[in-house]
């Protein structure tokens, strides 16, 4: 019947296309020759859903009511398979911190099949922790319920903040437990173990080409970076014709436009991936891996929630976005031999930072609620506010929502208007004559431009609203939730996931997930893993 789990129609081109590992089993080795092995899920005793997204649901074509039943947990956990699920790990590489780290590949995700929806859009079902590949190295393959919560709340809250993303179908408990060193002390304690299914139109990565460049497989390169083209930018294809040169480049460009995309929303929001690592670099744009990322609370531009990037901070706030072209220039290594010329990839990377520079300005705007970026006025109004953010604790999710709050074309008071900001600081008590000058004369420049840009107040409020959340996944709500999950209470991950499908809405009976963080959360990183 529509809607239910039988429905779906999969169309499994990826395996079909493109060569297989010639074994089908899961002990761990070098895959060479090959884009993917055939591997078995795991099998569990008892998976328990814990939740699931229904928009996600919906665009597969399920049902909701198709999600509450137990062959859904049984698929969903890699329990059983559906007749058309062929289920098998991709081989891949890529740079961690910068080196060079050789094959990785899923070594704890299975895809199970990709579905074609009634649009016609393809989308891979993949679960994350459902048992050892022969990518899983020394590691189980396996997921514990707290970075799984992670991962499916802030898969789904980022797509309903706008953000590109992977998604999440399904967060299910395995029923098993996990042995994991939560804080590296060698204290290893056993924890629950969950399996999410993450969903996207596809799971390549920059480090997929890279494995086959550093081997020196050109043609397996070729065909991945062909089948690639052919199913993802299809748009990009000639009639009729097979990717030349220009293709390829044409292709590039459109990977460095769209992983700009990314960064710039990210800033927007104030999300830290946290481990850009190539192989957590997603080939269409998209956020991918929800590892140990944080939200930024005080505005930091240093800060990670990565506790073992401590000491180099490369996956720090303020520096996604050059990050973010240090991949693409590994990328850019990596189809080198597509092309056989350095100057258009060189040009493309730089015309990657204008890319970003451009969309940072109209995003800046935005969160100003300003019609137009002007940057002889702008670049000293956003480097001033930048400033300011920074010379008091002040949350950046609670500073932009307050300040669109003030009312500019009422010529309030001072104090009336620093009034407004008191929510997003930390310690209010804390402020000085001096920050509270400084922040006048930067609100009377602000005012002055509102006013030039033409911009009326409301116009202005509901604009700034529409960029700036109310509701983000601070890194003390998802541990909250987690915490309850444990004891097997798992309404505050759905509660969650309610409120975080509305992030620009007031929702006024769900305040308490719009405070800045309560100070017993203070040292709280996002670490995760
Ligand atoms: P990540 O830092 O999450 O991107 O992971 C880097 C590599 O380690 C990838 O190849 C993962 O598949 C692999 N990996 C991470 N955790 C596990 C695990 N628990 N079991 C097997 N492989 C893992
Ligand atoms: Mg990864
Ligand atoms: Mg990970």
């Amino acid at each position: 019947s529509p809607g239910s789990l039988e429905s779906l129609v999969f169309d499994n081109r990826f395996i079909r296309e493109m060569p297989a590992d010639s074994e089908t089993t899961n002990y761990c080795r070098q895959v060479t020759g090959a884009c993917y092995s055939r591997v078995q899920p795991a099998s569990l005793n008892k998976p328990e859903l814990v939740a699931c997204a229904r928009e996600v649901a919906e665009l597969l074509g399920l049902d909701e009511a198709a999600c509450h039943t137990d062959s859904f947990t049984d698929v969903f956990s890699g329990n059983q398979l559906l007749p058309d699920m062929d289920p098998y790990a991709l081989c891949y590489g890529g740079h961690q911190f910068g080196n060079w780290a050789g094959q990785l590949g899923d070594g704890r995700a299975i895809n199970l099949g990709e579905v074609i929806n009634q649009e016609g859009q393809r989308f891979t079902l993949q679960l994350k922790g459902a048992g050892k590949t022969p990518y899983s190295r020394s590691a189980d393959g396996l997921a514990v319920l707290r970075s799984s919560v992670r991962e499916f709340l802030c898969s789904e809250a980022m797509y309903h903040l706008g953000v590109p993303t992977t998604r999440a179908l399904s967060l299910i408990l395995s029923g098993e437990q996990v042995m994991r060193d939560m804080f590296y002390d060698g204290n290893a304690k056993p924890e629950p173990g969950a399996i999410v299914c993450r969903v996207a139109p596809s799971f390549t990565r920059f480090g997929s080409f890279q494995i086959f460049a550093a081997r020196g497989e050109n043609e397996l390169l070729k065909q991945l970076a062909d089948y690639t083209i052919k199913t993802d930018f299809p748009h990009l294809l000639p009639d009729a014709g097979e990717p030349d040169k220009a293709v390829y480049l044409a292709w590039f460009n459109e990977i460095c436009r769209t992983t700009a995309e990314m960064v710039v929303h990210w800033t927007r929001g104030g999300f830290v991936h946290g481990v850009m690592n190539t192989d957590n670099m997603s080939i269409l744009g998209l956020t991918i891996d929800y590892g140990p990322y944080g939200w930024l609370e005080d505005f930091d531009p240093d800060w990670t929630p990565n506790t073992t990037d401590a000491q180099g901070r490369r996956y720090r706030f303020g520096n996604q976005a050059k990050v973010a072209q240090w991949n693409l220039f590994q990328l850019a290594n990596a189809i080198y031999s597509l092309v056989d010329e350095a100057e258009p990839l060189q040009q493309a990377l730089s015309d990657y930072g204008h890319t970003y520079e451009q969309l940072s300005q109209r995003m800046m705007a935005d969160k100003l609620g300003l019609n137009q970026y002007q940057p002889d006025t702008d670049d000293e109004l956003c480097a001033e506010l930048e400033a300011i953010l920074q010379l008091v604790e002040t949350d950046m999710t609670l500073f932009y929502r307050q300040l669109a709050s003030i009312e500019l074309d009422k010529n309030q008071p001072p104090e009336d208007r620093t009034a407004a900001l008191q929510a997003a600081y930390y310690q209010p008590e804390q402020l000085t004559e001096d920050y509270q000058n400084r922040l006048n004369s930067w609100l009377d420049s602000y005012q002055k431009r509102v006013q030039q840009d033409g911009t009326a107040d409301r116009e202005r409020r509901t604009r700034m609203n529409k960029v700036n959340p109310k509701y983000v996944l601070r890194n003390y709500l998802a541990q909250l939730a987690i915490d309850k999950s444990e004891q097997g209470d798992h309404s505050l991950v759905s509660e969650l996931l309610e409120v975080l499908r509305h992030p620009y809405d007031e929702q006024p009976d769900k305040q308490q997930f719009a405070e800045k963080r309560p100070e017993w959360a203070r040292s709280r990183a996002g670490c995760s893993m």
